[in-house]
């Protein structure tokens, strides 16, 4: 029988949850087709986690340096070159770009590049630089991503987001970073560590709303060690151009000159232009698209995943996310995605890991929850005379011992809470973790030898 669409799936944004979702769907031998607007891998690739992840690679060198001096390094001040780090990321993300490219055709994948929107329930009309094209398949999977949002206010164009900051140019001497999560703590992490004056200027109380209480503290506290001018509540009224500088009027009266404004204000659905209304998908607010808990949208052949559906905005859970999709669809059936357990890393410096809930959510859901911490200087430092500390804590459930909650500010942080994941996923009480053998000396040992109760 002849098919009545020319495709099983067309995914629109080749991104982490798009690619995943292709590409599997595609090894299970259905039609599929990717429409990418602009370089494929989306943003975890191009201006996401990957560049981001060497950029703070390069700024731990600068602190590495100064911690070589007391195990008897001698050399000369280290000098750094932006423009060859630059270089560098562009030819890597390039090498990524293409990776992806080769992992779609392998997988017999069609790769469509141009801008995709509805025309109807089946129907996608894609624009390229030839003219538009029109597409029909059985099931469309939108994973368009999101974007930035910046501020309404006056001269907001003067700042960029963070998509602009792998290629600032030249390098910002002065920067001042607006925004207390993710990415204004990353970001005023990096810039510090490669030589850039910073100003991190947050509104609220603390940084990193909705991380544990004690690790926003005590991150807070480590990020102004390092450098970083944070300014709690403290927010931009305006930006105004003063010269060659960008003048920023704070809420607080005072004015600062920056050469660049960074917003890491929060990143909305990527939904313009992609005529969701052709299609009838309903959408809840700022745009995201509303789904059940198998992606599937108001239109029963419209699936949505990934930071378009406004949940938790991370590139492991946009891929597993797509793997529920291609399951429901082309494999092994229904299943549902658990949400309880997601780590999450911050790469700020000092990083910062979690996984779990917070002391705070643990209360509320349980009332009686032990917790354990541990603060102190890492061996390492020592003799590298940094005054930078580590805190790990445990969050346990008291009626059944469970850790419901672990949390880690230190170095490599985001490496040792990916492997405690595994334990909290699996149950583990803290029985268990005081029964496991630490490896000595390491820091990571310290979850498995906290004994006394902090509270
Ligand atoms: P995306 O990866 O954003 O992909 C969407 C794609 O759709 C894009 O390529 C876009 O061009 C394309 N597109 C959009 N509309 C259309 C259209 N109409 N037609 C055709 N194509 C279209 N997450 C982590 O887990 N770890 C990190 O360390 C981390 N660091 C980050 C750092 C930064 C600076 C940022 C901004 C994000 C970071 N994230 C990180 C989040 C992570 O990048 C996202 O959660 C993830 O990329 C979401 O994947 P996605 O598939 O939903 O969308
Ligand atoms: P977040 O939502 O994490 O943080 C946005 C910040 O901007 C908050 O501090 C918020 O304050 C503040 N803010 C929002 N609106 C305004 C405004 N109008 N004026 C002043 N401040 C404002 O978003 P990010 O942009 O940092 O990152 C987007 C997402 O990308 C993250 O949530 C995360 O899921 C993902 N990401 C993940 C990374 C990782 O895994 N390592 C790294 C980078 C990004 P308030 O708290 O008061 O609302």
């Amino acid at each position: 029988m002849a098919h009545p669409h020319a495709f099983d799936l067309f995914v629109i944004g080749a991104g982490s949850g798009g690619v995943r979702a292709a590409r599997m769907a595609a090894q299970r031998g259905a039609r599929v087709a990717i429409a990418e607007a602009a370089a494929l891998g989306g943003t975890c690739v191009n201006v996401g986690c990957i560049p981001k992840k060497l950029y703070s690679y390069a700024a731990h060198y600068a602190q590495d340096f100064r911690d070589a001096a007391g195990f008897g390094w001698d050399a000369p001040e280290p000098r750094h070159d932006w423009e060859r780090l630059r270089a560098n990321r562009a030819e890597e993300i390039g090498r990524l770009n293409r990776v992806y490219q080769r992992l779609l055709e392998d997988a017999g994948v069609r790769i469509l590049r141009g801008w995709a929107s509805f025309v109807d329930a089946h129907g996608v009309r894609l624009e390229t630089t030839h003219g538009a094209e029109h597409f029909s398949a059985e099931h469309v999977l939108v994973a368009t991503g999101g974007t930035p949002v910046t501020p309404d206010i006056p001269g907001a164009q003067l700042g960029v987001s963070s998509d602009s900051m792998f290629d600032l140019d030249p390098f910002p001497a002065r920067l001042a970073v607006v925004g207390g999560g993710y990415i204004a703590c990353e970001f005023a992490s990096i810039f510090r560590g490669l030589g850039a004056q910073v100003h991190q200027l947050y509104r609220g109380e603390q940084i990193l709303r909705g991380f544990d209480e004690e690790v926003r503290h005590f991150a807070a506290a480590e990020l102004a060690k390092h450098g970083i001018d944070l300014r709690l509540r403290t927010d931009v009224r305006s930006l105004a151009r003063a010269g060659a500088d960008i003048e920023l009027a704070l809420d607080t009266g005072q004015r600062l000159q920056a050469d660049t404004v960074l917003f890491a204000t929060g990143r909305a659905p990527n939904v313009n232009g992609l005529g969701l209304e052709a299609a009838g998908v309903r959408q809840g607010p700022g745009g995201a698209i509303v789904v059940d808990a198998q992606y599937r949208t108001s239109v029963p052949s419209v699936y949505a995943i990934g930071d378009v559906t406004a949940r938790l905005q991370l590139t492991p859970v946009a891929l597993a996310e797509a793997m529920v999709v291609v399951d429901s669809l082309f494999g092994e059936g229904r299943r549902q995605m658990d949400y309880d357990i997601v780590p999450t890393a911050v790469f700020t410096h000092p990083n910062i890991g979690t996984v779990g809930m917070t002391e705070q959510q643990a209360r509320e859901r349980f009332g009686r929850v032990t917790v354990y911490r541990s603060e102190f200087k890492a061996l390492k430092h020592t003799l590298s005379g940094s005054t930078e500390r580590c805190l790990m804590k445990l969050v346990v459930q008291d009626a059944t011992d469970r850790v419901v909650g672990l949390h880690m500010v230190g170095p490599d942080a985001g490496e040792i809470v990916q492997g405690f994941a595994v334990a909290m996923k699996a149950g583990a009480t803290k029985a268990v973790f005081d029964a496991t053998l630490g490896i000595h000396p390491t820091i990571a040992e310290e979850f498995v030898t906290m004994r006394e109760a902090a509270r």
